[in-house]
């Protein structure tokens, strides 16, 4: 038993689903996993999906890693949990859990007698993700998100610890990667709350709009594939693949006003300071605002809903 999973015996593939049956409103819902325990022992690593409960792409490749990984060629322990806003799924909520509207990839390491989305921070990090050696969190773009594949880690401090995750982010094939910094970091991530506590931990993006596309569910399950090949927990040679370029800061543009924003940049961009990246219309047409990248990059994601709220996010950009 991993937490409340059960792990098959050596060599065998198991699906179920578990709860947290000591919190009564959390035990409301059920999430499914799929367990793989390989004939011989080895590292074991934890893949979830679905913390953003409308980024397919994400939770389609946990779900495909977990049907077709074959126990044989396994060293060690994989558990995939492709759902982690299970409130949120049918919901189609955006950005956060319906049980408490909190995005609840901001509330690691939670708090037990927190709200819904702390306590299930809380419970998920202490009970299952702090058991496993490594972890990987699939995200996409928003359902109103679009964006480059990138992949986000957090170094520790911890050499050996580090080595592990820089391999790992190196070896899904990104173009980019976000290296977050202990200071100035959206606080209360999943993979840096992991990494902190002792898991070599990382993030990958692929995909956005709501739209399960091919090519997006590909792009996670080869990145996945090829980061277990080089960690030793999936037979056979890691593909050779180019390191992720390391972006030096992710700036995150928000809205000087509510508005209609008439976007003027696509994901993959390069822009330079100053240039316009929109313009800001209000509802009869009338400029509002005129909005300039503030450092030369490049743009990772871009809000695709025009509807923006005063300072309602319009747009991400990675320095170069
Ligand atoms: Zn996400």
């Amino acid at each position: 038993m991993i937490g409340a999973l059960a792990i098959p015996e050596a060599g065998k593939r198991a699906t179920g689903s578990f709860t947290f049956a000591d919190d009564p409103g959390l035990a409301k819902y059920q999430w499914p996993y799929i367990a793989i325990r390989g004939k011989r022992d080895g590292a074991s690593i934890l893949i979830t999906a679905g913390i953003h409960a409308a980024e397919y792409t994400g939770i389609e490749a946990a779900i495909r890693l977990g049907r077709t990984i074959d126990p044989s060629e396994v060293r060690g322990t994989i558990v995939i949990i492709p759902l982690l806003n299970r409130p949120g799924f049918y919901e189609r909520s955006i950005y956060v859990n319906p049980e408490d509207n909190d995005n609840l990839n901001r509330l690691f390491p939670g708090d037990p007698k927190g709200t819904w989305g702390q306590r299930f921070a809380h419970h998920l990090l202490t009970e299952i993700v702090t058991k496993f050696d490594h972890a990987i969190d699939l995200h996409a773009g928003d359902l109103i998100e679009d964006l480059t594949p990138f992949v986000i880690y957090r170094e520790t401090g911890d050499a050996a610890r580090d080595a592990k995750i820089v391999a790992m982010a190196n070896a899904y094939g990104a173009e980019w990667a976000v290296k977050s910094a202990p200071t100035g970091e959206r606080p209360g991530s999943l993979y840096a709350v992991a990494a902190i506590s002792g898991v070599a931990a990382m993030l990958a993006e692929s995909g956005g709009r709501g739209l399960l596309l091919e090519e997006d569910v590909t792009r996670h399950v080869r990145g996945v594939t090829n980061i277990l090949r080089a960690i030793g927990i999936l037979e056979g040679a890691p593909d050779k693949v180019a390191p992720p370029t390391v972006v030096g800061s992710f700036d995150w543009l928000r809205s000087p006003a509510e508005g209609m924003f008439h976007c003027g940049v696509r994901v993959g961009h390069r822009v330079r300071v100053g240039d316009i990246v929109g313009e800001l219309t209000d509802l009869v047409g009338q400029p509002i605002a005129t909005v300039r990248a503030p450092i030369s990059g490049v743009v990772l994601f871009v809000v695709t809903s025009p509807a923006i709220k005063k300072d309602g996010l319009l747009l991400a950009i990675g320095a170069l």
